[in-house]
């Protein structure tokens, strides 16, 4: 199976970024791509936690696994987000590439390696839940996006279905805290020290997505107490809802190993191939 990569036109442009941590020297444009990439999936973890948010602060019940119906909020939110849709298109596109670059990365030692028991669905199982909801939405937009991960036409047909009953779903549960007059409470954003992510944490805040998720979710519903998010040094590649403490923590190093996994997989793929 070829690598799925299937971006749309239109990827903002950013500055150069230094080499990454495999030592390549990356040109201009691969430096755009990679920390567009790395971007992407931090907007797509932003809005994932935000469905284990909304879970949590509005006490919603949840069917099956928290993990699946957090990305299918995140998924659904994305794809309604008219306030730049090739940009959320974009996004969304990334970030299934993304689980499937970190499976392919993850089953290099075969079967023993991936985690059947985990709260998460496997990350390869994470990517294609996404692409059918992508092309479940919108068939001309995300119907090469399926093709390139082989993803047969009935089963495409019936990602409309898987769609819309999960629109359907988290429709019923968040209409009754829908913003329509009342407000709810606000969230505040916080960009901590990044020490040697920080170029990776100027990104973050020139792009502003940590406020854009936050103003969606203050736009769309009544949150009952504030809250915060929050991007950090965290010591590990994560991000996480924390109740206990109201905020969503976004970790720089995640950023900065979407960026790593986007250079090996893509950039030294695609160098590889023009040396043979
Ligand atoms: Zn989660």
């Amino acid at each position: 199976m070829t690598f799925p990569r299937a971006a749309l036109a239109g990827l903002i442009c950013c500055a150069a970024f230094a080499a990454p941590a495999t030592g390549q020297e990356l040109t201009d444009e691969q430096a755009a791509e990679a920390m567009d990439f790395a971007m992407h999936d931090a907007a797509f973890t932003l809005f994932h936690e935000i469905g284990h948010l909304l879970v949590g602060e509005l006490g919603l019940p949840v069917l099956g696994k928290e993990e699946d119906a957090a990305d299918a909020l995140a998924v659904i939110l994305l794809l309604n987000d008219a306030s730049d849709e090739i940009e959320s298109f974009n996004t969304l596109i990334d970030s299934a590439d993304g689980w499937y670059f970190n499976a392919v990365k993850s089953t290099g030692e075969g079967l023993d390696d991936l985690s059947f028991y985990d709260e998460h669905s496997l990350d390869i199982q994470r990517a294609y839940a996404m692409v059918c909801m992508m092309v479940g939405f919108n068939q001309k937009e995300f119907g090469e996006t399926a093709d390139i991960y082989e993803i047969d036409k009935e089963r495409q047909e019936s990602c409309a279905f898987t769609y819309q009953q999960a629109a359907n779903s988290w429709t019923t549960l968040l209409e009754p805290h829908f913003a329509a007059d009342a407000a709810g409470a606000g969230i505040s954003i916080s960009y901590e020290e990044a020490g040697d992510f920080a170029d990776f944490a100027a990104e973050l805040q020139d792009r502003r997505v940590l406020e854009k998720a936050a103003e969606l979710v203050v736009a769309s519903f009544v949150l009952p107490r504030p809250v915060t998010f929050r991007a950090a040094l965290c010591g590990e590649a994560n991000a996480y809802y924390d109740p206990d403490a109201a905020e969503i923590l976004y970790c720089y190093e995640l950023a900065a190993n979407m960026h790593e996994l986007y250079v090996e997989n893509v950039v030294a793929q695609a160098d590889e191939a023009a040396v043979k």
